[in-house]
């Protein structure tokens, strides 16, 4: 365990310099940027030496894969969800998980609010935007947003919207992402004028993290780029 440990350290502070560096380009403070480690691809073991590693943050995209690994991880991370979720699974995602960041539909924001309700808690919640089109990706249509936005603030006291959440295409030059990424931000400015209160954009993974913290990412979610050297 103790080279799986100095790698992983290693790939962490790698991941954090370059946070850093594409922070300061942007005169931002990287402070303001929360590193989530994507876990999803590993186990309890793994996901407790990234915690031990420094980060406090950790994602997870399926309720059946984390379940088991949070039961026997000794680590304490904030857990955040980024997956698909389905309205049955609702209630067990909401007694795991501290943040949902892809709320991608009134049925669902309807279904965490009753949940959080019955819970006694106020959800912090992204609002996923499908800001490329592509059929395979969940989200609202920008168009649909801020429809959606009013709604959720009218009917749903239990949730707190942070901000919008986006996964840019996959492509193998990081630049081509910067247009869906500008377009969230524009989309989180469009709301803050129509008065809602939320701040957070969600967005910028291993191969277009940087480009996402250049356009104004408050989140990060990190996979791949953590787990270099590693055995899968
Ligand atoms: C897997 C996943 C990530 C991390 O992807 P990497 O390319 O491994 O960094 C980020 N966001 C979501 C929603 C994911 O499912």
């Amino acid at each position: 365990m103790s080279d799986v440990a100095s790698i992983l350290r290693t790939n962490v502070s790698r991941v954090r310099e370059r946070v850093a560096a594409a922070a300061h380009r942007s005169g931002r403070d990287p402070g303001d940027v929360v590193l989530i480690a994507v876990t999803k691809y590993h186990g309890a073991e793994i996901a407790d030496a990234i915690v031990q590693a420094g980060v406090h943050d950790i994602g997870e995209n399926r309720l059946q894969v984390a379940k088991p690994k949070f039961a026997s991880m000794t680590t304490k991370p904030t857990r955040h969800f980024i997956g698909p979720l389905q309205t049955n699974k609702v209630k067990q995602v909401l007694e795991l998980f501290d943040v949902v960041h892809s709320v991608d539909r009134i049925e669902l924001a309807l279904e965490i609010n009753k949940r959080a309700a019955q819970l006694g808690r106020n959800v912090p919640c992204f609002a996923q935007v499908n800001v490329s089109g592509e059929a395979s990706k969940g989200g609202f249509e920008p168009n649909d947003l801020p429809g959606a936005l009013e709604e959720i603030a009218a009917q749903c006291p239990n949730i707190v919207v942070r901000g919008l959440m986006t996964m840019a295409p996959e492509s193998a030059n990081p630049d081509n992402a910067r247009p869906h990424f500008a377009r969230l931000r524009q989309l989180l400015e469009q709301a803050r004028k129509a008065g809602h209160d939320i701040c957070s954009l969600s967005m910028g993974m291993s191969g277009d993290f940087e480009v996402a913290i250049e356009e104004g990412a408050t989140h990060v979610r990190i996979g791949s780029a953590l787990y270099e050297g590693l055995e899968a």
